[in-house]
C-alpha cells in the first residue's frame, strides 16, 4: 500500500470512530491528553463483544480453564521477583538539539541486523557476569563493556539516523528506560511507591496456589484474565495501537515439568492453532497475519520461545499478539510449586497466549472496513459510495436496526416499536426513524449493523417485514412470528 493510501485508511477509520461514537480522543474538552482514548457508546459495545467472545471461547467453554480478576496494584515484591523492576525496559536515545529533545525507542530505528548485534552483545555480558558475586567477570568490567556498546550505538545513530523531528544527527548516549508506571499509596506523598501492573500475567502467577487449592483443577490447566495494564511507553501512537493504558486478555497455561522439548512444544503448538482460530473468528483474513519467531537475543527476560502474531496494519507489519513459553521462570521466582496426585512436587511450566484488546479492536475495524461503489445495489438505494463495516455479527455493536417506513404513520411506528422491544430482549437493537430508509441503511452499514428490519403497510396486512442483509444488501420478507428463530440462527 502507498503511504498516502495507508494514511487515508487510518484517517478514515479514526474519523469514522469519532463521528459515529466508537472512539473519542481522551479529555477532549480540556484540550486532550495525548494518546488517551475513550470508548463511546458503539466502541464500548464492540470492545465488550470482543472480550465476551474471548472469555466464552477460552474460559467458560473449556474444561481446562478458569478465570481470574486480580488487582491492578500489587505488592512491589511481585515486580522485584518477576524481574520487571530490573528488566522491563526499552532503550531510548534523545536528540540533543536544544529545541528538539525528541526521544525515540532504539529498536524502532535500527535494522534487524543492527538490533540483534547490540542486543546479542549486551545479553552476552549479562549472562557472563554475576553482579552480586562479581564472578567470573567483575561488575565494573561489565559496566565498562556496556558503556562501550552504548557509545557504539550512539556513533551509529550519529552517522546514519537523522532525527525525524528536526533533521539533525546529534544523539545522546542511549539509556535504559523502565516502562513501569509508578504511583504512591496513602496520605503522605511518596510514603509507599507502588507500580501499576504492566501485564495481567503476574496477578495470575501470584494466585496460583489459591486457584489450585480452590478449583480442583489438575495439570494441565490454564487461567484466563482480562484487565488493564499500564506501560510508560516511549513512543505511544498510531491511534489505539500503542498507548500507555491498555487492556490485555491473557492466559497462563500451566503444564507439568517437561521431560523433553516435545512435552512443552505440543502445548505450544496447540495454543498456536487456537490463536489462529480466534483470529479467523474475528473476520481477520489469514493472509493479513504473519508469524514471527522472536530471535533468541531479543526474547523477553522470561521467555525461551516467543512467536509474535503480526498484522498488516496500514503503518506497517506490527505485533498483534504474542505466544510465549515462559518456562517455570515466574512460579519459581515467586517460590510457588505444585504437588501432583502421586505426591510429586515440582514447579509447573507455562505457555502464555497474550492478546491486546485495543489492537484487536483496531485490526477488526481495519479488516471490516470497506468502501463500495454501489451502482445497482440490490436494496435499491441510489448510486453512491457505500461505507460498510463488515463486522462478524457477534462483534457488531447493534445486531438489528428496526425502522418504521414512515415516521408520521402512528400504526407503522407502533408495530415497529413492538418488534424492537421484543427483539431487544435477546439482542442489542436500534430503533431508527430519521431520514428515508436508504439513509438509514447507509447509517447502519457504516457502523456494521448486520440486519435492518423495515415495517411497512404490508406488515399491517400480512404480519411480515423486510429484513435486509448488510453484506449482500438483499432483502427478504419474514413473518414477525419467525423473527426470533431467524436471527437465532444467524447471530
Ligand atoms: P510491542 O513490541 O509492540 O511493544 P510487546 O511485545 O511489548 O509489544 P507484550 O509484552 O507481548 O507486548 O504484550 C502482549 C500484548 O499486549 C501485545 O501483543 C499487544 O497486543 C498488547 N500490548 C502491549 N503493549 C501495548 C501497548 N502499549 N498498547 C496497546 N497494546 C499493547
Amino acid at each position: 500500500m502507498k503511504k498516502s493510501q495507508e494514511n487515508q485508511l487510518m484517517d478514515a477509520i479514526t474519523s469514522l470512530c469519532k463521528r459515529r461514537g466508537f472512539i473519542f480522543p481522551g479529555s477532549e474538552i480540556y484540550g486532550g491528553l495525548a494518546n488517551t482514548w475513550d470508548y463511546g457508546p458503539l466502541g464500548v459495545e464492540l470492545k465488550n463483544n470482543i472480550k465476551q467472545e474471548w472469555w466464552k471461547r477460552f474460559v467458560t467453554m473449556r474444561d481446562d480453564m478458569v478465570g481470574l480478576d486480580s488487582s491492578l496494584l500489587m505488592n512491589t515484591k511481585v515486580w522485584e521477583n518477576s524481574g520487571h523492576l530490573s528488566n522491563f525496559s526499552d532503550y531510548l536515545i534523545e536528540c540533543k538539539n536544544n529545541k528538539c529533545h525528541n526521544r525515540i525507542r532504539i529498536d524502532e530505528m535500527l535494522s534487524p541486523e543492527e538490533l540483534s548485534h547490540f542486543q546479542g552483545s549486551i545479553n552476552q555480558i549479562f549472562t557472563t557476569v554475576d553482579f552480586n558475586t562479581k564472578t567470573p567477570l567483575t561488575a565494573e568490567i561489565a559496566l565498562d563493556k556496556i558503556k562501550i556498546i552504548h557509545k557504539e550505538m550512539q556513533d551509529l545513530f550519529n552517522k546514519k539516523y537523522k532525527c525525524a523531528e528536526c533533521g539533525e544527527k546529534n544523539w545522546s548516549t542511549p539509556a535504559q528506560f523502565n516502562l513501569m508506571l509508578k504511583t504512591s499509596l496513602g496520605a503522605v506523598e511518596g510514603s509507599s511507591i507502588v507500580y501499576f501492573r504492566p501485564e495481567t500475567a503476574q496477578g495470575i502467577f501470584i494466585n496460583f496456589k489459591n486457584i489450585v487449592d480452590t478449583s480442583r483443577k489438575k495439570l494441565p490447566f490454564g487461567v484466563g484474565q482480562i484487565g488493564k495494564a499500564f506501560r510508560n511507553e516511549i513512543t505511544p501512537g498510531n491511534f489505539i495501537f500503542r498507548t500507555r493504558e491498555f487492556e490485555q486478555m491473557e492466559i497462563e497455561y500451566f503444564i507439568p515439568e517437561p521431560k523433553t522439548n516435545a512435552d512443552w512444544q505440543g502445548h505450544f503448538e496447540a495454543w498456536r492453532g487456537e490463536m489462529h482460530e480466534w483470529i479467523k473468528s474475528l473476520g481477520i483474513k489469514s493472509d493479513e497475519i504473519h508469524e514471527l519467531e522472536v530471535p533468541a537475543e531479543e526474547l523477553a527476560h522470561y521467555s525461551k520461545k516467543t512467536i509474535d502474531f503480526e498484522y498488516e496494519f496500514p503503518f506497517g507489519r506490527k505485533e498483534l499478539y504474542g505466544l510465549a513459553y515462559r518456562t517455570d521462570f515466574d512460579l519459581k521466582n515467586h517460590g510457588l510449586d505444585y504437588t501432583d496426585q502421586e505426591g510429586n512436587k515440582f514447579v509447573p511450566h507455562v505457555i502464555e497466549p497474550s492478546l491486546g484488546v485495543e489492537r484487536t479492536v483496531l485490526a477488526v475495524l481495519l479488516s471490516a472496513y470497506a468502501e463500495e461503489v454501489d451502482g445497482d445495489s440490490p436494496d435499491g438505494v441510489a448510486s453512491e459510495t457505500r461505507v460498510v463495516l463488515k463486522l462478524p455479527a457477534k462483534l457488531a455493536p447493534f445486531k438489528i436496526a428496526v425502522f418504521p417506513l414512515l415516521k408520521n404513520k402512528p400504526e407503522l411506528v407502533a408495530a415497529a416499536e413492538e418488534i424492537y422491544h421484543t427483539l431487544k430482549r435477546s439482542w442489542n437493537c436500534d430503533f431508527d426513524d430519521s431520514g428515508n430508509v436508504g439513509k438509514r441503511y447507509r447509517r447502519h452499514d457504516e457502523i456494521g449493523t448486520p440486519y435492518c428490519i423495515t415495517v411497512d403497510f404490508d406488515t399491517l396486512e400480512n404480519g411480515d417485514v423486510t429484513v435486509r442483509d448488510r453484506d449482500t444488501m438483499k432483502q427478504e420478507r419474514i413473518k414477525i412470528t419467525d423473527l426470533q428463530n431467524y436471527f437465532s440462527e444467524k447471530i
